[in-house]
């Protein structure tokens, strides 16, 4: 058994066999072989362990011919450790003692030299980690070869074990099959997390080592309240985890009774609860968890569950497919925020040196306008079928959103030249995901119909903690006098101007935060829609004066430690079963 801990992204409990992705997608699981197949076993291990260094050889001898000897030398490692014979045994006693296949015994063996690698003194160890992985692929491949296993046809449930999944590969899974997710890489808002969340499945990133320490088959036990994994846990965790499961699941059906309730202080003041949602499939159980609407549709998920780029008619037939699902509900649409950590196959291919200071968002779409067209004219279309809104996400000037306004215009136009149907008061948004749009919202807000808070990309900026890296994820703090600055800059600047505001960052969807935002003046958040009964019975349980009373108290502090500590007390003690079910086992 071992237990490791990471960042808690979301929660509940999984408790099933890994499925351990390389870098290739290759799935490994553990079959067990009958004993009279084991010599075929042995017989494959063999026959890939010959070809891999035959290919090495080759490989070896070209760039020895093209380059000279010296760069030939990087493949030393690599055939030396092909040639290894107390390697070489390892495998195979591998595959006698336990009675697996040759392709488990290599990719068990290989990640076990991982390991001990990593855990030597000497980073001339560290630094060879790659090359055992790119070893370990290497043969897989020739023993794997086409039948490689479709992670879109999983015939069992499974906990991801990955490095990091990016939006594509998330999407592309089966979600049915799926009950955790864990990786090496992330931070709470890494698109990872958020994707886990909105598919309301147990997940911890920024675990570092898993996919080094977890092989496939292991049982692990996800605990995605705490981001604690556990790997081949005893009879006594098991046991433990198995009736917590069952507390959280009472837990849960406490909250679906508020469903039908209203989002209310106990003064009397609505709070509008809208859900953020990544694919069209999500908004019937965000309508069964309370939502009034859906205040974020990250319209790029489109893009990255397909190699090619959606036309205009896939776009309308997802929106319009939406705004009838939605029957009249409120429905903000977010125009394309590809880039940063959000690539589409053929553009990955062009990484940019710093992706997140780079052609992202609006950015990109005003430099491919022909795409953005696509898009803005089918969002007007769908339009016509009933109400919607739209919203530019990473506005950081004036001139971006004029720019914007303009396209948005000339599309209006050929539209209304060609006799389609569209709202023409179509009311239009921008996010505010920078310091130095929160900083001019004053500006923004006599030009727009309302503005929406991102803070996880307002916090990345402000902070200059990249949402995704692992390593940083501790000074990543919404709580940040500096970042609340901003948001309570924001929230006066549109009440000023008497335009909606709301917050569909994943703050608004955490317990400790709820209070904060309220007491600044938010009385519209959107979230994951597997926070939102939680998030409702909190502010079920509060007045407009209390919140106003703790916003106040927070501005006095100067760290964010003192923010979280406070506001974390705050909300246990109006909630305490939600932070006890968080902590307890
Ligand atoms: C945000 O940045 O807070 C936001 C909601 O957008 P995304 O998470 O999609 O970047
Ligand atoms: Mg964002």
């Amino acid at each position: 058994m071992e237990i490791k801990h990471g960042i808690a992204v979301s929660h509940g409990v999984a408790i099933c066999p890994a499925l351990v992705l390389d870098a290739e997608d290759v799935r490994v699981p553990r079959r067990p072989v009958a004993a009279k197949d084991l010599p075929h076993q042995r017989e494959r291990l063999s026959e890939a362990l010959d070809t891999a260094l035959a290919e090495l050889t080759e490989l070896h001898d070209q760039v020895a011919a093209d380059l000279g000897p010296e760069p030939a030398k990087i493949f030393d490692f690599h055939q030396g450790m092909l040639r290894d014979e107390s390697l070489i045994q390892r495998m195979v006693k591998f595959i006698e003692e336990e009675s697996v296949t040759a392709e488990f015994a290599v990719a068990s063996v290989m990640r076990e030299l991982a390991r001990t690698f990593l855990q030597q003194p000497s980073t001339i160890f560290k630094e060879r980690v790659s090359d055992v992985y790119d070893l370990e692929r290497r043969v897989l491949h020739h023993l794997i070869g086409e039948a490689r296993a479709e992670l879109d046809h999983l015939d069992h449930d499974v906990v991801v074990v990955a490095h990091d999944l990016t939006p594509s590969q998330t999407a592309a899974l089966d979600r049915s099959k799926i009950k955790g997710m864990v990786t090496d890489a992330g931070g709470r808002t890494s698109h990872t997390a958020i994707v886990a969340r909105a598919l309301g499945i147990p997940a911890i990133v920024g675990l570092e080592d898993a996919t080094t320490k977890v092989s496939a088959g292991d049982l692990l036990i996800v605990d995605g309240q705490r981001g604690v994994l556990i790997v081949n846990p005893d009879e006594q965790y098991l046991s433990d985890y198995r009736s917590h499961e069952q507390r959280y699941q009472e837990f849960e059906s406490t909250l679906a009774q508020l469903v039908e309730l209203p989002s209310q202080t106990t003064d009397g003041v609505d709070i509008d609860l809208f859900a953020n949602i990544e694919f069209p499939d999500e908004i019937q159980p965000a309508l069964a968890k309370g939502a009034m609407g859906i205040g974020l549709y990250r319209t790029e998920f489109l893009y990255l569950s397909t190699e090619t780029e959606p036309d205009e008619e896939q776009h309308y037939q997802a929106y319009r497919d939406t705004v009838r699902e939605m029957d009249g509900r409120h429905l903000t649409i977010r125009t394309l925020d590809l880039g940063a950590d959000k690539y589409t196959q053929k553009r990955a291919e062009t990484p940019e040196p710093n992706p997140f200071l780079g052609c992202r968002s609006i950015r990109f779409c005003l430099q491919n306008l022909s795409m953005f067209k696509t898009q803005l004219r089918a969002i007007l279309r769908a339009s016509a079928e009933g109400p919607l809104q739209m919203m530019f996400p990473l506005i950081t000037n004036t001139l971006e959103l004029r720019q914007a306004r303009m396209i948005l215009n000339d599309v209006m136009e050929d539209l209304d030249e060609q006799g389609i149907a569209f709202d023409p008061d179509l009311r239009v948004g921008i996010m505010i995901e920078t310091p130095s749009a929160a900083l001019i919202a004053r500006a923004f807000a006599q030009e727009v119909d309302f503005l929406s808070i991102g803070t996880n990309d307002l916090v990345q900026y402000t902070l200059a903690v990249d949402r995704g890296n692992e390593r940083v994820a501790s000074l990543y703090a919404p709580g940040h006098p500096a970042v609340t600055q901003l948001i309570r800059g924001v929230i006066r600047a549109a009440g000023r101007r008497d335009v909606e505001v709301t917050c569909c960052g994943e703050m608004a969807g955490e317990l400790e935060y709820v209070m904060l935002l309220i007491g600044m003046g938010l009385r519209r958040l959107s979230m994951t829609p597997q926070t939102l009964p939680e998030i409702k019975k909190l502010i079920r349980s509060v007045s407009i004066a209390h919140c106003e009373r703790v916003a106040k108290r927070v501005a006095t502090y100067d760290s964010e430690r003192q923010v979280l500590n406070y506001l974390r007390e705050e909300a246990r003690k109006i909630m305490p079963e939600a932070f006890d079910n968080r902590l307890t086992v």
